[in-house]
């Protein structure tokens, strides 16, 4: 049972509720924003946490009032049995929203297994829908794969499907039009993504603000502010009479710090407090130590307590050194 009296909460009085949960750093593309062409960075799988670790961990977080978790990576489905773990996250008490982020190479095969094991929302990286394209930007020719997994995902009941669009100047930055269409015409909402400088990939990334195309969105289609339900950083767009939106996460030119609800966990069992920094908690460590709940509980509470009040990707953009992939976005 959820003990209000504990909820964690850290010393700008944000309450932690979301949790992104990496189940691997190892993926089947290399998008070039995010993972270098060459990684071989690679955890050892001795230093994954466990299934059992993993809801160990998750179980302590929802007696604190985690209500939310989101699976990612690297990418998720080349975790084995992701479903089942998808199961056992959600049969923790108090956990009642579970989603996850995929490039959606193999969702063909994992959309209904996910589905049945609780999965509630999908978010699916699209940069583009020509096919040199996502192959000049993911290193990969796989468009194919992943439009008949978005396919079978919508068949199989999930709604809503957001789509993730990082915005590439020079790369993609042509598209909007098109991807606008193909989100009205498939149920999906589009959410366009300002890159992050995340490692050397991240830091090279061709970055643009969204400002602008904000501003000229709303003049050109009379689009106002609205809500889309998610409990994460986006901000959306939407026409008056709410049937097209459009959502825009701005982490570089508008930070959403102040309303952070959230802390990651990555496959070797570290708590990251922010993106934009790189202090963290060895959760591994502690539970392999034999430590006790109640000492782990107030571990967790003491690093929230270091949560910084924002990311200085601006001011410091050489400072993170991880990429993303090893994160978890
Ligand atoms: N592989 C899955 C996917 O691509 O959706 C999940 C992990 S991926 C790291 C999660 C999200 O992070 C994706 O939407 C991706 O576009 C985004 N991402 C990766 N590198 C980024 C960067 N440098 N800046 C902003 N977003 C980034
Ligand atoms: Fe893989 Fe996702 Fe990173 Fe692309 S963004 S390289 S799909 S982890």
């Amino acid at each position: 049972m959820t003990d209000k009296t504990t909820v964690l909460s850290d010393a700008f009085g944000r309450k932690i509720e979301y949790l992104r949960l990496s189940v691997t750093d190892r993926c089947d593309l290399r998008c070039a924003y995010c993972m270098p062409k060459d990684f071989d960075g690679y955890e050892e799988p001795a230093n994954w946490l466990s299934f059992d670790e993993i809801e160990r961990v998750l179980r302590l977080f929802a007696s604190r009032g985690l209500s939310r978790v989101r699976l990612t990576g690297g990418e998720p489905l080349l975790r084995n049995r992701i479903a089942d773990l998808a199961g056992r996250i959600r049969a923790i008490p108090g956990i009642d929203d579970l989603s996850l982020s995929t490039n959606g190479t193999q969702l063909v095969k994992h959309a209904r297994p996910l589905k049945e094991a609780g999965v509630t929302r999908l978010n699916v990286s699209l940069d583009t829908l020509q096919p040199a394209r996502f192959a000049a930007i993911t290193r990969r020719d796989a468009l194919k794969e992943v439009l008949a997994g978005l396919k079978t995902a919508r068949e199989t009941g999930f709604a809503p499907i957001k789509i993730n669009m990082v915005w590439l100047a020079g790369t993609n930055d042509d598209e909007l039009e098109a991807m606008i269409a193909f989100c009205r015409d498939g149920g999906f909402i589009l959410r366009l993504i300002e890159t992050m400088p995340m490692g050397e990939t991240g830091r090279n990334s061709q970055f643009a603000s969204l400002q602008p195309l904000m501003a000229s969105l709303k003049t050109r289609f009379g689009l106002i502010d609205g809500l889309i339900p998610g409990g994460g950083p986006a901000r959306y767009l939407v026409t008056p009479d709410g049937k097209f939106s459009v959502g825009f996460i701005t982490p570089m030119s508008q930070h959403f710090c102040a309303t952070c609800n959230r802390v990651r966990l990555t496959v070797d069992g570290m708590l990251h407090l922010c993106l934009g920094q790189e202090d963290r908690l060895d959760l591994r460590q502690l539970m392999r130590d034999g430590e006790s709940d109640e000492s782990i509980l107030t571990a967790i509470q003491t690093a929230i307590d270091r949560k910084p009040e924002r990311h200085e990707f601006s001011e410091h953009p050489e400072k993170i050194i991880r990429v993303m992939s090893s994160t978890g976005g």
